[in-house]
């Protein structure tokens, strides 16, 4: 059951969201507008922060001491699941696949100075990008078991974050998000045609477009996976919507498909793709923002392709959803070509 009220106020809302006059110039494209999500505030923000306001609001009434969460090496998620742990007095514990690196950087380098204990596990293997993930899954559900057996052992209460804060109540923040856009874009006599935004597991999209269909319905939200194919993170969509809408009193609602483009995931998650590279690039050169190569990037060059292929009129409104994941840019200057 959802309960709205029960939420912990860690991020700074409602986040900007403002026009991209520049980028729209430079791609002949439709107007262009930016939501800000990476300014959320906390330890250097990102989408995980407004999941997290609920996921751990639980956490906290369940008496939790020690706070469990899991994901690639350089997860956004397990950085601020951390820093949240940290602000309200629980203890971080991290189980990341990948192998520890002589030096600490990026979300490695801040998730140590919060002092969260880290452990590392094998990355995922198989024979497609899917089946990898499922494998990498079950390798750090297994350490998190163990790791929750040895805690308890010692009378800790602890509590486990799904990894991406893949929960209902994660997927619930984002309707609200939607309804915190939908709001600025009345506000600014404004209605988006379309939403794009980065996709991993699937949980943000979900609830962009639970959302937008309750509160802007003539707003489509494409998500751009990072890494899922799309009859994957599509079936994930519509799985949260059942979920949640009879939570929410919406139990019949009609939702629309969900959208899902599939075409920008390079070699895998979490590689930078060129399209990624030179997206990145693009937006730094005409806005000043800056998108990190392996989740944000992935998503503008999504942006980028489907303007060039002229998926949407000069005249409509696009809004693309800026979901942070900043501090793993600077683990990746040598994709970067000069
Ligand atoms: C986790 C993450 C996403 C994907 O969010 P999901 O809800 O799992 O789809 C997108 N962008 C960034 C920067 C992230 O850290």
């Amino acid at each position: 059951m959802i309960d709205g009220s029960h939420r912990l106020n860690l991020a700074f809302l409602p986040t900007p969201m403002h026009e991209l006059q520049n980028l729209s110039r430079r791609l002949g494209g439709p107007r262009l507008f930016i939501k800000r999500d990476d300014l959320t505030g906390m330890a250097f923000g990102g989408n995980k922060e407004r999941k997290l306001e609920f996921i751990l609001a639980d956490a906290l009434s369940a008496g939790a001491e020690v706070v469990i969460t899991s994901g690639s090496i350089q997860t956004n998620h397990g950085r601020l699941t951390a820093a949240a742990a940290r602000r309200v007095g629980m203890h971080p514990v991290l189980v990341l696949a990948g192998e520890r690196p002589a030096e600490l950087q990026g979300n490695l380098l801040l998730n140590d100075m919060a002092g969260a204990d880290i452990h590392f596990v094998p990355r995922g293997r198989g024979d497609t990008e899917d089946a990898r993930m499922d494998n990498e899954n079950e390798i750090t559900d297994r350490k998190v078991a163990e790791l929750v057996a040895h805690y308890e052992s010692q009378g800790r209460r602890v509590f486990v974050v799904p990894k991406a804060g893949a929960t209902l109540s994660g997927v619930y923040s984002y309707v609200l998000a939607a309804q915190e856009a939908a709001y600025q874009a009345t506000q600014a006599r404004l209605s988006f045609h379309s939403v794009v935004v980065a996709a991993g597991g699937g949980g943000t999209l979900a609830g962009l477009h639970i959302g937008m269909n309750l509160y802007a319905p003539g707003t489509d939200v494409i998500g751009v996976s990072v890494g899922r194919g799309a009859a994957r993170l599509e079936e994930r969509v519509r799985d949260y919507a059942k979920g949640l809408l009879p939570d929410l009193g919406y139990g019949e609602f009609p939702i629309k498909a969900p959208i899902v483009e599939d075409g920008y995931v390079g070699e895998g998650y979490p590689i930078p793709s060129p399209a990624s590279v030179e997206a990145a690039r693009i937006l730094a050169e005409t806005e000043g923002i800056y998108v990190d190569l392996v989740y944000t990037g992935k998503a503008v060059a999504g942006l980028i392709g489907m303007i060039r292929q002229r998926r949407w009129k000069p005249e409509d409104n696009v809004l693309f959803w800026h979901t942070g994941g900043l501090p793993a840019l600077f683990m990746q200057g040598a994709y970067l070509k000069h």
